[in-house]
């Protein structure tokens, strides 16, 4: 097996697919205010073309996958492809990312299919202000989904806490202290301005350090956990069953260095990076009959793309056109 190994050494183990650019929440930060233009049906990429994609990633040393979107859980047939994946050789992880509505149905059937973790987005603990986000009364199938993922035996359950000042700032301790309780992992993560978000400013932006600070102020100190590379850095409150995960991907950005990842839109685009505007198309080339050598190559060129860095530390700006192809529910966040 020769690994998938980018410009600076780094070895590609990690790919994310987002399989749809479809939603059935509206949040604020993610889907363009004015309308969605979705991507045509036929310019999605099917099933097998992931699993065509994938099956040469895995034989490159790649050992996992996310599925996002969009919402993932909307996609007809997900249950058999988590199945399809789970069963490529070489797989060790299989994740998903869900706004979690349509869980209490699913959860367990995707575990069956052999889905590995679950993470489950929730900016608030306030039915009202859920309504405010994301612009739909769901906040209740939300938090059945959770129970429903719990149930199914999913473990450590992962909760994805977008941090706005002015919005949710304020339950951050609530959100925190969840992990004295259960043993989940609540991870906030730093609004990225691109897409839609790049119209918030960055008076609403709260930096990884300044969560920190929020909950070591009233809740205690944080102690560091080791953890395995990902973008997160992982906390434990004394004595709690759950963790705490600060993603600061603009603030702390040494993660870039380690980064092992690469991104496939669901318009069938390789992007070696979230914030980058370069892509490879893949899907255009595989319709029109290319080999499994030159898909190969084409995966090859993506991965060389990857930079050391990525833009927004660079200070180049990220896509802020809120109509391109860089809105995260494409892109799978
Ligand atoms: N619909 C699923 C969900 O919400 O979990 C999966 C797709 S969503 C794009 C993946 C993650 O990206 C979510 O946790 C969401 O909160 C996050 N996200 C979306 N836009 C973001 C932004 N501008 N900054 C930071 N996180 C963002
Ligand atoms: Fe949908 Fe997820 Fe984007 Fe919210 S963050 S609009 S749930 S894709």
């Amino acid at each position: 097996m020769t690994p998938l190994i980018d410009t600076h050494g780094r070895q590609i183990r990690y790919v994310r697919i987002s399989i749809t650019d479809r939603c059935n929440l509206r949040c604020r930060y993610c889907m363009p205010a004015s309308g969605v233009e979705w991507i045509p049906h036929e310019k999605i990429m099917r099933y097998e073309e992931y699993l065509r994609i994938l099956g040469i990633c895995v034989n490159r040393g790649m050992e996992k996958v996310r599925i996002t979107g969009g919402e993932p859980l909307l996609r007809k047939g997900l249950v058999e492809f988590v199945r399809s994946v789970s069963l490529l050789k070489g797989i060790r992880d299989l994740s998903l990312t869900t706004n979690g509505v349509l869980l209490p149905s699913m959860a367990s059937e995707l575990k069956q299919a052999g889905l590995n973790r679950l993470n489950i987005s929730l900016d608030t603990l306030d039915r009202e202000k859920f309504i405010h986000i994301t612009q739909v009364n769901a906040f209740d199938r939300v938090i059945a989904g959770i129970r429903a993922a719990a149930d199914a035996g999913f473990a450590p359950i992962k909760i994805n806490v977008v941090a706005i000042r002015g919005v949710n700032d304020g339950e951050i301790p609530a959100f925190a202290s969840l992990t004295r309780q259960y043993d989940a992992e609540v991870r906030f993560i730093e609004l990225m301005p691109m897409g839609c978000a790049s119209r918030f400013g960055s008076p609403e932006i709260i930096r990884a350090p300044e969560i920190r600070r929020i909950i070591e102020a009233s809740l205690g100190a944080l102690e560091e956990v080791e953890y395995g590379g990902g973008p997160a850095r992982v906390y434990r409150l004394a004595g709690a069953k759950g963790l705490i995960g600060l993603i600061g991907a603009l603030s702390e950005h040494d993660f870039c260095g380690k980064c092992n990842r690469i991104r496939i839109t669901a318009s069938g685009r390789l992007r070696p990076c979230l914030f980058s505007d370069s892509e490879v198309d893949l899907l255009g080339p595989m319709r029109r009959g290319i080999t499994d050598a030159e898909l190969e190559a084409l995966i090859e060129e993506g991965v060389e793309m990857k930079g050391l860095r990525h833009g927004i530390c660079a200070g180049r700006p990220p896509g802020m056109d809120p109509d391109s192809t860089t809105t995260m529910n494409v892109l799978g966040g």
